[in-house]
């Protein structure tokens, strides 16, 4: 969680990720409820299917604080050095609505 200025709520506030857009010289940040995960619609094609073909390999053990039970499956005992027996039983399959990783068990 960082504290920013927000320039869409107009004040210092917390959130769990920022985007920082540069407009007219200026920095501006821009907290998460105004924007949404990047598309992935102007990614090129090989790029896209390189991502879908390695996926496991490209699986990230955390999302915005919470573990990836995706990760914990596919790198067990990766996982266990990792995680503590806490954050294992908070893991969740934060990828599953993720187009690069959602179908990381067909993957690489
Ligand atoms: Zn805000």
């Amino acid at each position: 969680m960082a504290v920013e200025f927000c320039s869409v709520c107009n004040k210092k506030h917390k959130a769990t990720s920022w985007r920082t857009y540069a407009e007219s010289g200026r920095l501006i940040h821009i907290c998460d409820k105004y924007f949404k995960p990047v598309s992935v619609e102007h990614v090129p094609q090989s790029t896209k299917t390189d991502r879908e073909k390695y996926a496991k390999s490209l699986l990230q053990p955390w999302r915005e604080g919470t573990p990836s039970a995706e990760f914990i499956e596919a790198y067990p005992k990766q996982a266990a050095k990792m995680f503590t027996l806490k954050e294992k039983l908070k893991a969740k399959e934060v990828w599953k609505d993720s187009p690069n990783h959602k179908n990381w068990r067909k993957s690489k």
